[in-house]
């Protein structure tokens, strides 16, 4: 197995100069050696083409045994120096002081095609920053994360990727509802890839320390290998950093709410400087279309990170990412002008997203008002997203009245639809029918249009949740059978008619399929 290996993190950046792995603070560093522990019988379940060839490996690599020892921590790559990044973080909206990578263990950068890759174990042992917890993932959620990962890439939006998934043989204690009741889980661990997986909560760490030499050498790192085109470091390049990071960040979300993704857990630790969707825990796909849901058990509550809030929470993130590189720049309007513009720009790229769900490619100002009219009738009985927006591309301009039939599927309980919610849809569907007549595109073209948008397949969280229990019994098919199936989500594939389902009742109320705890 031959990896082009090209560190630049470790050699540019300054290291903790402690080598023992301890649990501290650590300061005036952004990394700290770590070696991943080692498995007492590891086994390699599944390896994801896509991301062996981008690294340069072949399928021969992928199913050696290097390749299982070195992707479970059992043995280093030559001349690498594996590291946890140092970060902290501001958790549901409190300063949480340092965090870093308790459980991820970045193994080294690849160099292929061009392309620079972080390789980075997750579940892969304790390090200096593993506070109070073992360092350790259980297969559940190293399923989902794997599974995800791939997933959304092929849906189109950007992410973190994932190279294998791994049974370390090795038992995990964690009492995931956190009731009481703690019991062994199977430990796995996630390779991921990254070009970076330096987060918001880096920077702002610096900040909080008023370390503003490390800061600057960070943001400085960060500009000349994830954003060279912006060029040499200033003022103004800093403020044309923080810009790209906001587009990027925002480009993000708006391709969560296109698909229905929630994160979960928008923590500023969990928010990639690249806009990548990193740190899949208690994520989930929106079933019934509702603005209020959010798959997180421990922010049941109050909901920050629900469906409807993650625009304006990008926002609130950002602010801190500002208040951070602020130092560099010495000045508020630049970053202040910057964040001011995100209302707005939020406003026209999610109506502009919207607007590509329901077909539509010229701009009628009347839309906005369409679209809050579906979103408000979508909301008025539990109706399922994307059944309902794939379905919709059969709708004819000619035949309103057959709207509500061509999207029946998507109700759960159809006698919830009532008379009065029936009136609403149908004068929904003449709204609609009406500003289609506006558009130049035959039904054949908008309906292609539409299927590249609105996904027919996505990891829907009871499909997560049976392949965990196949997995957990030994059975590893359908994790096989899901990967490939989310591999092509906007194609109709017949075979796998199946998973175009709404939720099956059992799975209304099961953990893992419509709630899930931080426990992982
Ligand atoms: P998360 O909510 O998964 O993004 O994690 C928040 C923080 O807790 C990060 O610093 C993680 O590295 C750390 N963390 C989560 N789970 C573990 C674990 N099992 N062992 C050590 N650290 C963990
Ligand atoms: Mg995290």
């Amino acid at each position: 197995m031959q990896l082009n290996i090209e560190d630049r993190f470790t050699k540019e950046l300054p290291a903790d100069s402690v080598l023992d792995n301890s649990r501290r603070q650590v300061k005036e560093a952004c990394f700290s050696y770590v070696s991943p522990k080692k498995t007492k019988t590891p086994e390699m379940l599944h390896v994801s083409p896509e991301m062996f060839s981008a690294l340069g490996l072949s399928e021969e690599d992928a199913k050696s045994k290097e390749f299982l020892n070195v992707f479970t921590g059992n043995s280093q790559l030559p001349n690498t120096t594996p590291y946890a990044m140092c970060y902290g973080g501001h958790q549901f909206g409190n300063w949480a002081g340092q965090l870093g990578d308790g459980r991820a263990i970045n193994l080294a950068e690849v160099k292929h095609d061009n392309k620079h890759w972080t390789l980075q174990l997750k579940g892969a042992g304790e390090t200096p920053y593993s506070r109070t917890a073992d360092g350790l993932a259980v297969l559940r959620s190293s399923v989902r994360e794997y599974l995800c990962s791939e997933a959304m890439y092929h849906l189109g939006v950007p992410t973190t990727r994932a190279l294998s998934i791994a049974l370390s043989g090795d038992e995990v204690l964690r009492d995931m509802l956190y009731d009481g009741n703690a019991a062994y889980e199977k430990g796995a661990i996630v390779c991921r890839v990254s070009e970076s997986f330096l987060r918001f909560g880096n920077y702002q760490l610096l900040a909080a320390r008023q370390d503003e030499e490390t800061l600057k050498t960070l943001v400085d790192y960060t500009i000349k290998h994830h954003f060279s085109h912006l060029g040499k470091p200033s003022k103004e390049t800093y403020l044309q950093f923080f810009e790209t990071v906001l587009n990027n960040t925002l480009e993000m979300i708006i391709h969560w709410q296109r698909v229905g993704f929630v994160h979960g857990v928008m923590n500023t630790d969990n928010m990639s400087i690249l806009g990548q969707t990193i740190d899949y825990g208690p994520y989930g796909w929106l079933e019934g279309y509702d603005h209020n849901w959010t798959p997180n058990t421990t922010d049941s509550q109050f909901k920050r990170y629900r469906y409807g809030a993650q625009l304006e929470i990008g926002l609130w993130n950002l602010f801190q990412l500002a208040n951070a590189i602020y130092p560099l720049i010495g000045e508020t309007e630049g970053l202040e002008g910057l964040l001011h513009s995100y209302h707005e720009k939020a406003e026209r790229q999610n109506l502009s997203m919207m607007r590509s769900k329901l077909g539509l490619f010229s701009e009628e100002k009347s839309d906005a008002i369409l679209i809050v009219n579906l979103e408000e009738t979508l909301q008025l009985t539990e109706t399922d997203m994307t059944i309902f927006f794939r379905n919709l591309s059969d709708f004819s301009s000619e035949k309103p009245s057959e709207g509500l039939r061509i999207v029946k599927d998507a109700f759960y309980v159809l006698t919830e639809v009532s008379d009065s919610i029936k009136q609403q849809w149908n004068s929904w569907f003449m709204q609609y029918a009406e500003r289609l007549q506006k558009e130049d595109a035959t039904s054949e073209e908008r309906k292609e249009n539409m299927n590249h948008v609105n996904p027919k397949y996505v990891f829907r969280n009871y499909m997560a949740q049976l392949a965990i229990d196949d997995a957990d019994k030994g059975d590893y098919k359908l994790i096989d059978e899901l990967f490939q199936l989310l591999r092509k989500p906007y194609n109709e594939q017949p075979e796998n008619e199946k998973w175009f389902v709404k939720r099956p009742d059992w799975a209304r109320h099961k953990a893992g399929c419509s709630m899930l705890s931080c426990s992982s």
